[in-house]
Formats: structure tokens, C-alpha cells, sequence
């Protein structure tokens, strides 16, 4: 099977192309740029003639244009031609990750509109272009369903983060920065779902939709120094290794108090090929989590486990460890992953082999 993997230099997607590869599936993956596919095809040479990419440069891309039928020139056609309408010709599914992870900019509408417009054009391409398409796995957020209170809360796939969204409506570009993602990580969920309900009596695919938290663990694409690494492997390695041992610039307190749940990437890698597999998970909303955190637990992991990485790169930080979890740490945010485990059945990596896959792939790179 051929199956269609956007925005495939990512940090997650890399690995969902570096899975699907192993299991033996042929994959196009999209990129922004010529140079960012000639990077994946190195990456991925040794699959030989496995891997193939597509540029396109803007996934927001719609033309509408009017044909006029050559043989009675009284009918008029409305097409749309939709940025991804090539890269799906031929695919059997697609694992749709593209969209914009940063908390630098101003205006949210430059994280809402690729990840709502991006979403919308990737479904449209395949209702028009994807003959061949069975199924599609759209990477939204545990974000899409996460509110912060004052209380501890787990949730399951029944919530939505109504709250980010009348965030960035009430307020604009003044709401903070992990507003704006949450916000354009919601919008776009429900515009995909939006697009099912909307287009169901035409539509031969199904929709997966797959919900992870944080996402942490070792790399697979193109990263030349600790400070290109994106948000969430570059936020990890500055808070849990940092050379100058100041965790970040978290104070002990905030190391104690701050968390929320995770996921190894490898393990959501594999979540997305058993997502484009169970024929259950249509049409469903899965949240994929591992368990929850306060940067303190991976600070004590991260301790007791790298001996031979401490050794060679001096301290890391230690914050002030944990001796007795029930009574010195709450989790504030949990996720119910029945779900994931009924309809995915995935096992879920451990903290420790987190840690440790991660220093060895740091010490491989020579950071
Ligand atoms: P990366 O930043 O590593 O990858 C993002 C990918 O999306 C890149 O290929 C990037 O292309 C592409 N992209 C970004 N903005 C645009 C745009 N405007 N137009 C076209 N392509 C764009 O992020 P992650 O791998 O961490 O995230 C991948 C997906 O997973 C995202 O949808 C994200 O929201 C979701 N996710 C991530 C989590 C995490 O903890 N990391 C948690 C939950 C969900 P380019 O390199 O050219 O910029």
C-alpha cells in the first residue's frame, strides 16, 4: 500500500514515515521545499525505492476555476483545485500531520489558517483526487480537548477546548501563545469533522483522528544542534539536560508543579499505523497518552539512569527529587485512554526507556 504522509520532515512524522517504511508500506511524503525532500529521501535511502516526496510549498492553496464543457457550451463546471489534489492521486491512505507547532507568533491567524484551511484542503483533495484513499489519520491534540482549571481533571475524548477558542475570539493576538495553538489545534479538529458530516453521502474513506499530549523521545529527521530541535524535543532538552544545569530556568517549585501527560514518539508513530489498520477506530477520536508528568519525575529519571552521559556531559539538573509521589506530586491534567487501548491496543513505552533511547540518540549526535 502507498500511503500519503504531510509535512513528513516533522518530528513526529518522520518517525510515522520511518514506521510505515519498516512495516513494509511504500510512502509520498509532502514537504515545503525541494531541499526538505531531497534531506528525507537521505534519511531514508536504505528503503531504497520506498520512499517518495512531493513538494507543496503552500498546503492553504485553493484556485477556483470554471470550465466550460467542450461539447455544449451552455454547462459550466465549479472545480476547486486544492493544494494536495497531485499528492493524493494513487495513495491508499494518508496520515495528515502538517501544520504549524511554534509559539512566536502575534497574529493567531498565522497558526488557524494552515491548520484549519490545511486540514480542509488535504479531505477536499481526497474526496476529489483520492480514488484510491480507504482512510485518513489526522494528527490533531490532546489540546483539542484539554480546558485548565483550578481543579485536577481527567479527560476523554468526549471534551472539546471550547475555552482557547473563545480565548483568541475574545482577546486576539493578546491571548498567550499556547492559546493560539490549542485554539488552531480545535479549530482544525472540528473542521475535519465538520467536513465528514458535511460530505458523508459522498465520501468512500474514513477519518481517524488521533489525540496525543506532549510528545517526547528520540529523533529521526534532520537536526543539526540541540537549538533547531522543535517545540516539544527542544522544550525536553532544555529543561531535562541543559548543560548549564538550570532545568530551563524552572525553578524547583515550578519543576514540582508543572506537567501535563506525554507520549513517546515512536509509540505515536506506531498509534498511527494501527490507526490506518483497525477497521474499528472509523470515524473515532482517539487520544493517545502514555501518562501524565511534572518535569521533576523526568528530572529524577533522567538521574538515575544516565551514569555514562552524566559522566561525559556534566551535570544535569536535579531540582529537589521526589521521595514520596502520592503526597508531593498531582498530576493536573489525565487523560482516560481506554479508548486507545480498546480500539489500538498499543503499549505504551516507559518514562525510563524514554530517557534512556533519548540520551543515546543525544550522545549518537555528539551534543
Ligand atoms: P514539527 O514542527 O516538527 O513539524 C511540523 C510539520 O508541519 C513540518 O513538516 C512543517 O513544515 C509543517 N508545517 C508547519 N507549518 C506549515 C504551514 N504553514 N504550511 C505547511 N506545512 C507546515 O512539529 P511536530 O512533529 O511536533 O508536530 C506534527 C503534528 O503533530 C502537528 O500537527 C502538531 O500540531 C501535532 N502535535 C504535536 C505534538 C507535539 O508534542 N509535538 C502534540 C500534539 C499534536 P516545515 O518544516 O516546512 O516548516
Amino acid at each position: 500500500s502507498l500511503v500519503l504522509v504531510t509535512g513528513a520532515n516533522g518530528y513526529i512524522a518522520a518517525w510515522i514515515v520511518r514506521t510505515l517504511l519498516e512495516k513494509g508500506y511504500r510512502v509520498r511524503g509532502t514537504v515545503r521545499t525541494e531541499d526538505k525532500g531531497r534531506g528525507l529521501e537521505k534519511i531514508f535511502e536504505r528503503f531504497e525505492q520506498m520512499f517518495e516526496f512531493v513538494v507543496v510549498p503552500d498546503i492553504t492553496k485553493v484556485v477556483n476555476r470554471v470550465d466550460i464543457c467542450q461539447y455544449a457550451m451552455l454547462i459550466m463546471i465549479a472545480h476547486q483545485d486544492n493544494a494536495f489534489d497531485d499528492a493524493v492521486k494513487g495513495v491508499d491512505a494518508i496520515a495528515h500531520t502538517a501544520s504549524p507547532v511554534n509559539l512566536n507568533t502575534e497574529d493567531p491567524q498565522d497558526l488557524i489558517r494552515p491548520a484549519v484551511h490545511g486540514t480542509e484542503s488535504i479531505l477536499r483533495s481526497a474526496l476529489q483526487d483520492g480514488s484510491k484513499v480507504r482512510r485518513i489519520v489526522y494528527t490533531s491534540s490532546a489540546a483539542a480537548a484539554l480546558e485548565l482549571g483550578p481543579k485536577p481533571r481527567t479527560f476523554t475524548e468526549k471534551d472539546w477546548n471550547n475555552q482557547s477558542v473563545a480565548e483568541v475570539e475574545r482577546v486576539g493576538k493578546d491571548t498567550s501563545p499556547i492559546n493560539k495553538y490549542h485554539a488552531s489545534k480545535t479549530l482544525a479538529e472540528r473542521a475535519a469533522w465538520s467536513f465528514i458530516e458535511n460530505n458523508k453521502a459522498v465520501i468512500k474513506w474514513d477519518l481517524v483522528v488521533l489525540n496525543p499530549p506532549l510528545v517526547y523521545g528520540p529523533i529521526t529527521h534532520e537536526v543539526s544542534t540541540p537549538s533547531a530541535l522543535g517545540l516539544t524535543a527542544g522544550q525536553f532538552y532544555d529543561i531535562v539536560v541543559d548543560h548549564s544545569a538550570d532545568a530551563g530556568g524552572k525553578t524547583p517549585e515550578e519543576l514540582r508543579s508543572t506537567g501535563n501527560c506525554w507520549v513517546d514518539v515512536r509509540d505515536l508513530a506506531e498509534a498511527q499505523v494501527l490507526a490506518l489498520q483497525k477497521h474499528d477506530a472509523a470515524n473515532e477520536r482517539v487520544i493517545v497518552s502514555a501518562g501524565a508528568f511534572v518535569w521533576q519525575e523526568w528530572l529524577d529519571v533522567a538521574n538515575s539512569l544516565a551514569p555514562t552521559y552524566l559522566h561525559s556531559h556534566g551535570n544535569l539538573p536535579k531540582g529537589v527529587p521526589i521521595t514520596s509521589p502520592a503526597t508531593e506530586i498531582v498530576h493536573q491534567i489525565q487523560y482516560d485512554t481506554s479508548k486507545a487501548d480498546r480500539l489500538l491496543g498499543i503499549k505504551f513505552r516507559s518514562k525510563e526507556d524514554l530517557v534512556k533511547d533519548t540520551f543515546a540518540d543525544y550522545e549518537a549526535r555528539g551534543w
